[in-house]
């Protein structure tokens, strides 16, 4: 057929690249519909804030936008276009849109279905109320960067409102000690402003909450007192390590454990009621990110220190009768890692009948812990008193006492919508727009 040897070799090199090539991208093809077959199954096709929106009719399918995506393969290609195959694991980073050469990509907040509440802020970050600032995730744009350098500059603003170093209140109240609320408090103590930061939690913010696994950072940011930071890629634990460093380094004094739960405005400042103490201040800033306050039982016992809302180490259970309240996601990853340690008595409880908000991998998690005896699933029922040795469950009418030494409520949050609003903070709520 080919006259010229050398020219046969060079055709029978660029055949095979192809084919390897096709196989590739075939084999991509196939782990994205896979992907994207399960994030439709399990309902989990909204993200949670700013993502990317793409045009099939710009898309040329090139893939740079896949290959972009710092958290890995969120977007694929099907059918030769880009999609977003796993779109509640989207931290809206935005590379994907740099990379496009087409122009195909917008970025934009909720989608045509579910709604996503994003409060009104001004270039200097102040709200519509006069004195009220929000940074950080909570006005909008994700990341560690964005939040510490919206921290760093919301309190550039406070610094130039009237009445600051004035009088016997405090400068500002900063709430949230996630990066925004830690850029901020060391932004406050760098200008010698009067400042309390409460976080309801502990340090670090959603990052705390992470299960493990790598943070990336694709841009750096300006830490008052400490300098540049540009991690790249770091795990979790190291990030915690780091802000704890921050927090010795400086000598920086957050409230942990204390709650804001309303604000109420007097003068031209506010007064500021915690779960421990009322606050009066010029001005408040908001750094509480979008993930809002762990929903609650409300039954009795739950004070006791043996109920957490989060799972932080599955090892710390060893040997324990633990129960894990809630059928979402984080629920089912809790109580089978929890199963997979040795000597646990697992027990789920769910106020539904089915798993259908959790993804199939958590599912077939749980029902393979369930198959040998390491877990039991409870469904529907409901958790009616916490004691010091049991908890009280009910399920199908009947109530019944099971031993427990430890209670995980994974029950999903309530979001800070209403705590703006109640304060007067406009809120607008964003079906796919920029
Ligand atoms: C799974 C996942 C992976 C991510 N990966 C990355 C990544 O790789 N790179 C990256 O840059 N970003 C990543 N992010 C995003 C990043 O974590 C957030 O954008 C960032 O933490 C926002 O910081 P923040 O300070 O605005 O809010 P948060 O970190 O959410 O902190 C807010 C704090 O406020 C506290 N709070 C809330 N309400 C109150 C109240 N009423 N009173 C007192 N305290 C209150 C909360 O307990 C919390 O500690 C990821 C997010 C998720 C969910
Ligand atoms: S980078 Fe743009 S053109 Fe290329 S696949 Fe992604 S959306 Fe399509």
């Amino acid at each position: 057929m080919f006259s010229d040897p050398l020219i046969a070799v060079y055709a029978l090199l660029l055949v095979a690249i192809l084919v390897i090539y096709m196989g590739r991208r075939k084999k991509a093809e196939a782990r994205s519909i896979a992907k994207y077959t399960s994030a439709t199954e399990a309902g989990l096709l909204e993200p949670a804030s700013l993502h990317p929106v793409i045009d099939p009719g710009q898309c040329i399918g090139c893939g740079s936008c896949v290959s972009a995506c710092p958290e890995g393969e969120i977007l694929g290609l099907i059918d030769g276009k880009a999609v977003l195959v796993e779109p509640s694991h989207c931290i809206g980073h935005g590379a994907c849109k740099t990379a496009c050469p087409a122009d195909a990509i917008t970025l934009v907040f909720g989608t045509e279905k579910r709604g996503v509440d994003i409060p009104h802020v001004s270039p200097s970050f102040q709200t519509n109320v006069p004195g009220i600032f929000i940074a950080g995730e909570l006005g909008g744009m994700g990341l560690v960067r964005n939040a510490i350098e919206q921290g760093r500059q919301a309190i550039e603003s406070v610094r130039r409102l009237n009445g600051i170093g004035k009088g016997r209140r405090y400068d500002v109240v900063i709430v949230g000690g996630g990066p925004a609320g830690i850029a901020a408090s060391l932004a406050a103590m760098q200008h010698k402003l009067r400042f309390i930061t409460v976080e309801q939690d502990s340090l670090g913010g959603t990052v705390a909450h992470f299960p493990r696994g790598k943070l990336v950072m694709t841009a750096p940011a300006t830490l008052p007192l400490i300098g540049k930071v540009n991690f790249k890629e770091i795990s979790k634990e190291k990030l915690l390590a780091f802000w704890k460093g921050v927090v010795n380094k400086t000598g920086l004094k957050i409230n942990f454990g204390e709650r804001v739960e309303m604000v109420t405005q007097v003068g031209d400042g506010f007064q500021v009621k915690t779960t421990r103490a009322t606050y009066s201040t010029r001005s408040i800033l908001l750094a509480i990110g979008r993930r809002g306050t762990p929903r609650k039982l409300d039954v009795p016992g739950e004070e006791s220190p043996k109920v957490v809302y989060r799972l932080i180490d599955p090892e710390q259970y060893r040997g324990q009768h633990v129960l894990v309240v809630g059928g979402g996601d984080s629920a089912l990853e809790a109580a089978a890692s929890i199963a997979e340690e040795p000597g646990t008595t697992v027990t789920l409880s769910y106020r539904s009948e089915n798993f259908s908000r959790a993804k199939l991998k958590n599912r077939e998690r749980v029902a393979k812990a369930q198959s040998s005896g390491r877990l039991t699933c409870l469904m529907p029922s409901e958790i009616k008193r916490i004691l010091e040795r049991e908890v009280e469950v009910e399920q199908g009418g009947r109530s019944r006492m099971i031993k427990n030494d430890a209670v995980i409520v994974c029950a999903g949050g309530i979001l800070p919508t209403a705590f703006l609003k109640s304060i007067g903070i406009e809120v607008e709520t964003k079906y796919g727009t920029a």
